[in-house]
C-alpha cells in the first residue's frame, strides 16, 4: 500500500497516511474560514492508526473536543483531530486532486461562486444537524 505524504509549508511537520479516507468533506464555517484565510477548508477523514505524524504540532481547540493541530515554525494548518480520527487539510498533501470531497458542511456560510461538482451531500451546518 503506497503511503501519501504532507506537511507543512517549511517542512518541519510532516504526515504520511495510509489506505483511504473514512469520508471526505468541506466546510464553510466562520472557524475554517478565519484559521485558513481561504473561503472554505477541506479535509480527508482517517482513522488515527492510519497516520504518522513526524515534528512537532502545537494544538488549537476551535471548539471542545476538536484541536486543529498546526506548525508552530510557519504556522500552517496542517491537520484537525477529535475522538473520531484524524482530518488532514487537502492543501496539505505533497500532490494534489487526492481524494474529491464528497459532502459539505455549513453552507449557510458558502461563497455563492463556488462550483463543487464532486460533493453529493449538503449540511446546513455540521453533519449532525447541530
Ligand atoms: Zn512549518
Ligand atoms: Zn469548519
Amino acid at each position: 500500500m503506497t503511503a501519501r505524504t504532507g506537511g507543512c509549508f517549511c517542512g518541519a511537520l510532516r504526515f504520511a497516511v495510509q489506505g483511504e479516507p473514512k469520508r471526505v468533506g468541506v466546510c464553510h464555517c466562520l472557524d475554517c474560514r478565519k484559521l485558513h484565510g481561504a473561503p472554505f477548508m477541506s479535509f480527508a477523514v482517517f482513522d488515527r492508526a492510519q497516520v504518522a505524524v513526524t515534528g512537532g504540532a502545537r494544538r488549537l481547540h476551535s471548539k471542545p473536543g476538536y484541536a486543529r493541530a498546526f506548525c508552530p515554525a510557519c504556522g500552517s494548518h496542517v491537520f484537525g483531530e477529535d475522538e473520531g480520527g484524524i482530518e488532514l487539510y487537502h492543501g496539505g498533501f505533497d500532490e494534489p486532486d487526492l481524494f474529491p470531497p464528497t459532502y459539505e458542511l455549513w453552507t449557510v456560510r458558502r461563497e455563492s461562486w463556488l462550483d463543487l461538482p464532486t460533493l453529493r451531500e449538503h449540511h446546513a451546518r455540521d453533519r449532525n444537524g447541530a
